[in-house]
């Protein structure tokens, strides 16, 4: 018998598959999927069981298979399928494309050995009285009346030696049970909610295709009880034994969203996001290998939860770009998430209140099928106003606009809450000369460095290349230096300068302050329970949260997002000043927003101001058909990086040749160096292929990702349909 197992030999950047013996004490016990121990030339080398063979015959010898590391596979007959697919739609090797399926303590190569929990406990044998000697062996005794188990811990406590004298005496036994690091208790909520007609409709539709594969497109205006629907359709599901993925864009999202899961659907949830440690994240998954949870929600790679019986797929903000893998395997989960609902014949459900042009334009041409909850739970959409800060700027409101002030001053008098959007973090943005235009910039990315007061160093955001702050231009001597651009930490500064008389309680949530485990949670739960008046935060505040409280959402950059030269930037800017709009009066009071900018005529600031979807995506198509751009064109993007900068534009140019020469209907750009040209010394060009069909360009590309494999010069990938270019 012999096993062919897939390796990484890392010295020659090659994965290939090998055929070994499996020797007879490991007959019975080898299956496909699971993890083996193989010798490559003088070392041992992990790798993953492909196939098995009874009758293979070889001409040369063959070695054995050292040891076996699973007893169970850890990769599925489905995942080693969809692995292969995956391997080809991203031009990235088999082996890649396993490891990202699995948890990191899975992979084929982790060096750390992550072991499994267990904890002990104690059962009561039957004894006689006289054989129980001292009082404190009583004592652990009477620990049982009521439980058929307990904690060694907690009979420890009493007495360890006792323990130890029970266990000799054979009266306790030891029971080793399998432990998750996540086990917190939580409390089953019995709430019930009844659904409003639109919900109802919603719920309805979706369960009557249950049976089939149905891709759904649920576009409900923020606050319109998304989360109720899905979980209505979730119970109907699970009650069928049937199981159940629920994406979720990013940590940032998941305490809220997972709290309400976890309060309706108790254990039977497995949690699954990078916020996890390497062991959290490996119980979690066992869970659900073992079929111990019937529901998984977890960030991009949950769409991998190796479920076996799938009845539904849930995709919550489904426009948001974190569903697509920025490195590779650069794959899309959304992508994943409707091969795996055709597989199970199951209905798969992308869920947004700005859903992103491609997956509206599908929706509109009956690839998936619509649905809408246009109405708030509450009825009462946010009072959105455009404020234009040029105007502002000439009265001398230079961060804040005067009405933003005075509703601030309103909200805090009336008990209210108020958050405030910047998309920038740290304290300054530039630091410059006035006198000779010095900027003080990244050494390795050429990027202007930004000022964080709070551990007083300038920092490259790219990089994390960081510095002393400069008093004095280092070229002219000039003194007097210019600090340009707002970050969190200075508008922090700057509300509390302009509200001392109110002393509001002020919290900020950015990268640096939620960096420790847990930071993130403690700051919505502490806002949530009005600990705090403000809240001032990036992007991160903007999605998913319900703080029924808030009264006034307040955008101090608008338009910032339209600077990023990108043709989704438009699309992001709507999308963005929506979400966070939408964090405004979702419970019983009503709310405002105030929207600042200095380009507040822009289209996305326009529709975004007046919630209008549908006018916002009429207007960006016709944008994307004038530029041909998706939807109407697909794109590809082909990314070189290297050293030298000049080594980019000579290989770049073999490759747009070759390619022009291939390929006679696609439109080829470039190369061209990208909007971040060097980030930590290395330089970045790209060459983009505007395509309509697939077909013509599989070959090609193959063929140049074959080409740059082994160049030790130039790193060239392909990124078939980026989010950002
Ligand atoms: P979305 O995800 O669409 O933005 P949520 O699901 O967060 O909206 O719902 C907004 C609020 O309305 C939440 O506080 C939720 O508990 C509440 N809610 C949802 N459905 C109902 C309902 N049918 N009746 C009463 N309250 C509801
Ligand atoms: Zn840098």
């Amino acid at each position: 018998m012999v096993a062919h197992v897939l390796v990484e030999i890392q010295a020659r950047k090659m994965v290939k598959t090998f055929t070994y013996l499996v020797p007879h004490e490991l007959q019975d016990k080898i299956q496909i999927g699971i993890r083996v121990l193989v010798p490559f030339n003088n070392r041992k080398l992990e790798g993953f069981v492909l196939k098995i063979d009874t009758n293979f015959t070889s001409s040369y010898e063959l070695k054995n298979i050292i040891a076996l590391i699973d007893n169970h596979p850890v990769i599925n007959e489905e995942m080693l399928e969809l692995g292969k697919l995956l391997s080809k739609k991203t031009f990235t090797n088999l082996i890649s494309v396993y490891q990202t399926m699995l948890p990191k303590a899975l992979k084929a190569k982790s060096k750390t050995i992550i072991n499994k929990k267990y904890e002990t406990y104690l059962v009561l044998n039957s004894f006689d009285n006289n054989e129980i000697t001292s009082s404190k062996q009583k004592q652990i005794i009477d620990l049982f009346k009521d439980k058929k188990q307990i904690l060694k811990k907690e009979a420890n406590k009493i007495s360890s030696s006792a323990v130890k004298t029970l266990l000799n005496k054979n009266i306790l036994i030891e029971n080793k049970i399998e432990d998750y690091r996540l086990n917190d208790d939580i409390v089953k909520e019995e709430k019930k909610v009844v659904l409003n007609n639109d919900q109802q409709n919603v719920v309805n539709k979706v369960l009557k295709f249950k049976q089939k594969f149905a891709p759904f497109l649920l576009h409900g205006v923020t606050g319109s009880g998304k989360t109720e629907v899905y979980m209505h359709i979730i119970e109907k599901i699970i009650a069928e034994k049937k199981e159940v993925i629920v994406l979720v864009p990013e940590i940032s999202l998941t305490p809220q969203l997972v709290n309400t899961f976890r309060k309706r659907f108790g254990k039977t949830i497995a949690i699954l996001h990078s916020g996890l440690s390497d062991g959290e994240k490996y119980d979690e998954w066992r869970k659900i290998e073992k079929k111990e949870v019937m529901i998984a929600i977890g960030a991009r790679s949950a769409i991998f939860a190796p479920f076996t019986n799938l009845g539904l797929i849930i995709i919550d903000e489904e426009h948001s770009a974190t569903y697509k893998q920025e490195n590779n395997p650069r794959y899309n989960a959304i992508e994943v998430g409707m091969y795996r609902a055709k597989k199970y014949n199951c209905p798969i459900i992308l869920g947004s209140a700005t859903p992103s042009i491609e997956s509206y334009t599908k929706a509109k041409m009956n690839y998936y099928t619509l649905l809408e909850m246009p109405k708030r739970i509450n009825n009462t959409l946010p009072k959105i106003e455009l404020i234009d800060m040029k105007e502002s700027f000439k009265h001398g409101y230079t961060v804040l606009s005067k009405i933003a002030i005075d509703k601030i001053n309103d909200r805090l008098e009336k008990k209210e809450q108020i958050m405030l959007l910047l998309n920038r973090r740290g304290y300054t943005t530039t630091i410059s000369c006035p006198n000779c235009g010095y900027v003080h910039k990244c050494p390795n990315c050429d990027i202007p460095l930004t000022y964080h007061k709070t551990y007083h160093k300038m920092t490259c955001h790219y990089c994390n290349y960081q510095t002393y702050k400069i008093n004095s231009c280092p070229k002219c001597h000039n003194q007097k230096l210019l600090d340009l651009g707002m970050g969190t930490e200075k508008l922090e500064e700057k509300i509390n300068d302009i509200f001392k008389s109110k002393m509001p309680k002020i919290i900020r949530m950015d990268i640096d302050t939620t960096r420790r485990k847990g930071s993130h949670a403690k700051i919505i739960e502490d806002f949530k329970n009005h600990k705090y008046d403000i809240l001032i935060g990036t992007q991160m505040i903007s999605k998913g949260l319900d703080f029924p409280n808030v009264t006034l959402v307040i955008v101090v950059n608008g338009d910032a997002s339209l600077n990023i030269p990108d043709f989704r930037s438009a699309e992001r800017t709507f999308s963005l000043l929506n979400q966070v709009a939408g964090r405004s009066g979702r419970g019983k009071l009503s709310g405002e927003v105030i929207i600042q900018g200095y380009n507040i005529d822009h289209y996305s600031m326009v529709y975004a101001s007046k919630n209008d979807y549908l006018g916002f995506y009429k207007e960006e198509m016709a944008i994307r058909k004038v530029l041909k751009y998706p939807p109407f064109y697909n794109l590809c993007l082909i990314k070189l990086r290297s050293n030298i900068a000049n080594t980019c534009l000579v290989e770049g140019n073999k490759i747009v040749k070759y390619l022009k020469n291939q390929l006679t209907n696609e439109i080829i750009l470039g190369p061209s160096a990208c909007s971040l040209p060097k980030i930590n010394n290395v330089y970045y060009f790209q060459i983009i292929i505007k395509y309509k069909k697939i077909n013509n360009l599989i070959k090609p590309l193959e063929f140049i990702n074959k080409q740059y494999l082994m160049n030790n010069k130039i790193i060239v990938e392909i990124d078939l349909n980026p989010n950002k270019i």
